[in-house]
């Protein structure tokens, strides 16, 4: 029987990945739905390769342009959210894969899990605006999350190694980002064009930007907690540079079990679709020799304030993350269109979890009226 597969943000980067992989395995894997925002000439391409049963374009006015260009094909086009969550939870769809940009992927994840699929998640913003929220749905309609951020992949790995045991600490790498190396006042300076140059990962425009402010790194320590239920000081964020250990476990008696690799997501991609199995994907794979060394180091809480935030919303827990993520999406849309500097991103998330109005247990009403509070309040930063 071959997986179903729906992608949710098919034509951003995780999604023409995912695609990839599939295009590889056509024995394995079939596609029943993909959706995007806009991208209609890509949406269009990738419905008629794969021959997609439902395509789906998120803004309602690309509708037309779409189910014209498909007409002669058998694929089902729709418009909108709204038809997204309820085609996610379809008898036909065995696994979801979530890769839609931060916080809109969260109404079509909880669809999914509340129709009990398996969910490949890569949207961490939806775990870190709603963890609590969408970790209890996970349990009480018995689905799955699995992980396709690399780091998360790789410590669900080294958990498979664990044999029944509790991991005591996450070492988290992290690739410290395009400014790595620069002193803070060469970073204060950076446009986004700078930071779009990441060293090691092919990834979207969004979660680029978030690697340069290592907000992408705090929401990661968030997402770990939330996937393996661990306190948020066990989760040791250590900047490695290479990008090839993908993250590590470690248990009571201090051994660590590491998952290492060539950066490419289509490896944590592969193993989430195919999951137990592993699959060939088409990456290179790793030469010790040339490699030479692997460097480690800690991270620089000073010249990456974000990082500092992430633990400050998890400690404080409730709204606080959904509040710091809101923010921190409208600090980046701001900085990729060069309206604002580099610290003014950790400057208006600062502000604005100092500002937020706190709620401790947040219901989804909650989660979305925080959203768009902070939003407002951010853009007001930026006007
Ligand atoms: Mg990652």
């Amino acid at each position: 029987m071959k997986r179903r597969i729906a992608i949710l943000g098919s034509t951003g980067s995780i999604g023409t990945q995912t695609l990839d992989v599939i295009r590889q395995h056509p024995d394995l894997f079939e596609v029943e739905l993909i959706s995007a925002r806009r991208s209609v000439d890509l949406l269009v391409s990738q419905a008629r390769e794969f021959n997609a049963a439902n395509v789906v374009i998120c803004d309602e006015s690309a509708y037309d342009a779409v189910s014209a260009r498909l007409s002669d094909t058998d694929c089902k086009v729709w418009a909108g959210v709204d038809s997204l969550c309820q085609l996610v939870k379809g008898e036909q769809v065995d696994i979801v894969v979530g890769a839609m940009v931060g916080f809109s992927g969260l109404r079509p994840t909880l669809a999914a899990l509340e129709a009990g699929k398996i969910v490949a998640l890569a949207n961490k913003e939806t775990l870190v605006a709603a963890g609590e929220l969408v970790t209890r749905t996970m349990r009480e309609h018995n689905a799955v999350i699995l992980p396709v951020d690399s780091e998360h992949s790789a410590i669900f790995q080294c958990l498979l190694a664990a044999q029944g045991n509790e991991l005591t600490r996450i070492h988290l790498t992290a690739s410290g980002g395009p400014f790595r190396t620069w002193e803070r006042d060469r970073i204060a300076t950076a446009k986004a064009a700078d930071a779009l140059k990441h060293p090691n990962w092919d990834m979207g425009s969004k979660v680029t930007i978030d690697s340069a402010t290592m907000m992408n790194k705090g929401f990661e320590v968030i997402e770990a907690k939330w996937l393996f239920d661990v306190k948020p000081s066990d989760i040791h964020v250590v900047v490695h540079p290479e990008s090839v250990v993908h993250s590590m476990v470690e248990f009571v008696d201090g051994a660590v079990i590491a998952q290492l690799g060539c950066p490419d997501m289509r490896e944590p991609i592969g193993f989430a679709l195919s999951f137990p199995q592993r699959i060939t994907v088409g990456n290179r794979k790793l030469d010790f020799a040339a490699l030479g060394s692997l460097s480690f180091q800690d991270p620089d809480l000073d010249r990456f304030p974000n990082l500092r935030l992430a633990y400050e919303a998890i400690e404080r827990g409730g709204n606080a993350p959904c509040a710091l993520n809101a923010a921190n999406e409208v600090a980046v849309a701001a900085y990729l269109k060069d309206r604002i500097s580099f610290y003014d991103i950790s400057r208006i998330n600062e502000k604005c979890l100092a500002g937020l109005n706190f709620a401790a247990q947040p219901s989804l009403e909650d989660i979305f009226e925080t959203n768009n509070e902070i939003a407002a309040i951010a853009n007001g930063y930026i006007d």
